[in-house]
């Protein structure tokens, strides 16, 4: 008997006397942890998902600021095998975002798999007995031989370095830790940071607040993008006909701008990233009346450079009377509000930082040891890396969902994480076929790789001189710095060739 492993004999999957069930954790019941956790039900496959929350959604969960959007259009930011007919609006809100993960979840099934309030503490490769061993944070432990690990990008809030932050007298509070009882009707309010989050927070409070002062240290360079309501009559036409649906998720023109979009990141002197920039510069010129506010807005740096933002009402509601726009340098801020390096005062009563998050931790703080006691965190010193965003040599059947280097961009990362799910669904088959008991890509395939991204990378628009969560420790964008199609090529065949397995025919899984 193979110690640790489920045999088909009592396994649903029969078809194949051979096939092995293998078990899976999922660590994170967000977007791609729930796209796991359904791919392994639909298979019959026996899995858990742990999540460190006593709810599903991740970032849909965690950020409920106000002004949440997708800024990717709804009909695109589903699962491709789940569309949905009753989105609000062209770019859906965060609240109805978490209702769909929510009700997609119960309808496939998953949800009794899910142990919530049990966050992965540690993954601890068993060499002998070729299986990950899990702790957890309720103090149990838990035997893998696969671990996905889903556990997100943006989850960590990046607090600021700003001098007497904890003086602050009113309310203060990050983005991503929102709280309803922060004072914004009728009060001072002031946002530092204008990312995706900061913009649609500014967007939103304008009409709420007395006052309201947006902090920017880099304008940010602004996409005008159509935004309209589905009215009940369209929900009604998406709920008789999904070809309706799909025929906007699978818009030509859709896809043709994330092309161009990919073409222009990776040719910065190429005619698709001056359209972008032409675009945004129109955008500023047509909206903003007032030449001063004009140019406090105008970006320094390249498009693209930072996540493009995309916006229908940034430039009207910061051209409202009741919104100034400051780029002078915080000095610090004080009990009554943010002191500005040339003196001035900025008197308020909720501070909301909107500055960002740690995005280089993936799945830590969890320890991760693989083969020999590896640690991730020392692997990971420099900078966070896998093979084609995937898997990482020295940690057996240990894969990632948007884990480092995959892409980043105005898409939908559900599309991004689909692909990567087909992609090690098929490095898993050698395992459930008998074959290996472990997979891992080689260390020469893994470092040619890096070398070939990291130089690819620099050249992209995010190395062209700014500041963003795209930009590794050492200034490198860590993110994939080839085009869509290539990414798309990639995931959809794994070059075999490329990993390592163990294990081979002595396991072969006869029937216990
Ligand atoms: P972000 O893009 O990292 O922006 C952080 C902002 O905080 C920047 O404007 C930064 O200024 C500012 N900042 C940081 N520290 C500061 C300091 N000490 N003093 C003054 N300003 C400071 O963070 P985010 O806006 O939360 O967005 C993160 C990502 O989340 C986005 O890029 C996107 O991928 C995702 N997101 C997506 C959506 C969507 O609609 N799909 C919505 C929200 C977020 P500098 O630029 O000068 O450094």
């Amino acid at each position: 008997m193979i110690v640790g492993r489920t045999t088909n004999q009592e396994s649903a999957l029969s078809i194949d006397q051979q096939r092995r069930l293998l078990r899976y954790a999922v660590i994170g019941a967000g977007m791609a942890g729930i796209l796991a956790a359904i791919r392994l039900h639909q298979k019959g496959e026996q899995f858990t998902v742990y999540e460190k929350a006593g709810r599903l959604g991740g970032t849909w969960r965690e950020n409920r600021y106000p002004g949440l959007t997708c800024d990717v259009p709804a009909h695109a930011y589903t699962y491709s095998f789940e569309p949905y007919a009753e989105w609000r609006a062209y770019y859906a809100e965060g609240a109805e975002i978490q209702t769909y993960f929510e009700r997609t979840a119960e309808k496939y099934g998953v949800m009794p798999h899910i142990r919530f309030n049990a966050e992965v503490v540690s993954c601890v490769w068993d060499e002998d007995e070729q299986v990950w061993r899990l702790e957890l944070s309720t103090g149990e432990t838990a035997v893998a031989d696969a671990v996905i690990a889903a556990s997100g990008v943006l989850h960590h809030p990046r607090m600021p370095d700003i001098e007497g932050l904890d003086s602050f007298a009113g309310t203060a509070l990050h983005s991503a830790r929102w709280r309803d009882d922060a004072p914004v009707d009728g009060a001072r309010v002031g946002i530092i940071g204008n990312g995706s989050t900061g913009v649609q927070i500014v967007t939103a409070l304008q009409p709420r607040a007395a006052q309201l002062v947006h902090f920017q240290r880099s304008p940010q360079w602004i996409m005008p993008v159509p935004y309209f309501q589905y009215s009940e009559e369209e929900r009604e036409a998406f709920r008789r006909d999904p070809a309706l649906i799909d025929a906007i998720r699978n818009d030509k023109e859709y896809w043709a701008n994330i092309y161009r979009f990919t073409q222009a990141i990776t040719d910065t002197q190429g005619p698709e990233i001056a359209a972008i920039e032409q675009l945004c510069l129109d955008n500023l010129e047509n909206s903003v009346r007032d030449p001063a506010l004009r140019e406090k807005l105008r970006p320094n740096y390249r498009a693209a450079c930072k996540r493009l933002i995309y916006s229908w009402s940034y430039y009207d509601a910061v051209q409202q009377p009741n919104v100034e726009v400051e780029r002078e340098a915080i000095a610090r801020v004080e009990p009554e509000g943010v002191r500005m390096a040339d003196g001035r005062l900025h008197a308020l009563d909720t501070l909301v930082l909107a500055t960002g998050f740690h995005a280089d931790r993936f799945i830590r703080p969890t320890t991760v040891l693989g083969r020999d006691g590896l640690s991730l965190d020392d692997v990971w010193s420099v900078r966070p890396t896998a093979y084609y965003a995937v898997a990482i040599p020295g940690f057996p059947n240990f894969f990632m969902l948007n884990g480092p280097t995959g892409p980043v961009g105005n898409f939908s990362l559900i599309d991004i994480a689909e692909r990567q799910w087909a992609y090690i669904d098929q490095l898993l088959e050698p395992l459930r076929r008998g074959e290996a008991e472990s997979i891992e890509p080689s260390a020469q395939a893994h470092a040619g790789y890096e070398e070939r991204r990291i130089a690819a990378a620099k050249s992209t628009i995010f190395g062209s001189g700014c500041n963003s969560w795209y930009l590794d420790a050492t200034g490198v964008p860590s993110s994939w710095p080839w085009s869509y199609e290539a990414f798309a090529e990639a995931m959809a065949s794994p070059v075999m060739a490329d990993y390592v397995m163990d294990g081979g025919q002595k396991t072969a899984c006869a029937a216990e």
